[in-house]
């Protein structure tokens, strides 16, 4: 393990990433690398453009300028279901289950391989499928048990309280095999065992070799399980380093911190 972690490539890069509403510029020429390995967070006031990054990066909304890099490769206008084929997995802030489906159907339901689409597949299509949502079933259920999901498996999503609705979306997530999942703060408005389960997966899939970017305005979980940290404010970037680097800013504190509840 010689290897420099600095020197690896970044899992994930923006260039010049920039994004307009009309006349109004929510992310403005914004440069930053992820680096592999990383628990990255993104901190900064409310309105300052974390979230409408992540649209970009996770291909839900087209950027107004700017590139982003998959594992070096070019993905800037891939939709978010090529992302996921790639290992790019997002959760949202307000989670959003399929409410009358099944929390075991939410997870089942993302986007998967492509079983059965090819004139041979057509032949054998209904026993392929079969065996694929077979072995969907299995993977879903072994995600729901690690997330600490599985027996409300069959409940329906819309009856689960709010901090299980963000471990069920990372529970989606996980569907993709991702190597890189942003979460967009993943505890806001979670009670405090559920967050720690939600911060225990997030630390072992880490471990794994899963990188995260995360969103979080709880400056107590960024400095305990976030580095690096980067701080947005205004649409472009205003502060990249450690969390205690961040945290001995008094500065960034002040300008960019004390604003958010
Ligand atoms: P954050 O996640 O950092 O709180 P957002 O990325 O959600 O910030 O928003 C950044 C700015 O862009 C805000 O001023 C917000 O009102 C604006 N904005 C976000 N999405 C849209 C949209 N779809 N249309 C118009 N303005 C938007
Ligand atoms: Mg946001």
């Amino acid at each position: 393990m010689s290897a420099e972690p600095t020197r690896a490539p970044p899992i994930l890069s923006v260039r010049d990433l920039t994004r307009d509403f009309g006349p109004f510029r929510a992310v403005d020429s914004v440069s930053l690398d992820f680096r592999a390995g990383a628990i990255t967070g993104l901190i900064g006031p409310n309105g300052a453009g974390k979230t409408t990054l992540f649209n970009m990066i996770a291909g839900e909304l087209p950027p107004s300028a700017g590139r982003v890099f998959l594992h070096g490769e070019d993905v800037t206008g891939l939709r978010p279901e090529a992302l996921f084929r790639k290992g790019l997995a997002r959760t949202f802030q307000i989670p959003r289950p399929f409410r009358r489906m099944s929390v075991l159907e939410n997870v089942m339901l993302v986007p998967h391989g492509q079983i059965g689409e090819s004139v041979l597949g057509a032949l054998f299509r209904r026993g392929a499928m079969a065996r694929e949502e077979a072995r969907l079933r299995e993977k879903a259920m072994d995600i729901l048990a690690f997330m600490t999901l599985d027996a409300l498996a069959d409940h329906p999503a819309g009856k689960i309280s709010g901090g299980q609705a963000k471990l069920l979306e990372l529970a989606r997530a996980l569907m993709g095999d991702p190597s890189v999942i942003l979460l967009d703060e993943p505890a806001a408005g979670v009670n405090p065992a559920l967050t720690r389960i939600l911060v225990e997966r997030i630390e072992a899939l880490n471990r794994r070799g899963t990188s995260f970017v995360i969103i979080e305005h709880d400056m107590d979980f960024v400095m305990r399980h976030c580095d690096p940290v980067i701080a947005l404010a205004m649409g472009r970037k205003v502060f990249e380093g450690t969390g205690e680097e961040a945290r001995a800013n008094p500065v960034l504190l002040d300008a960019y911190l004390g604003s958010v509840a």
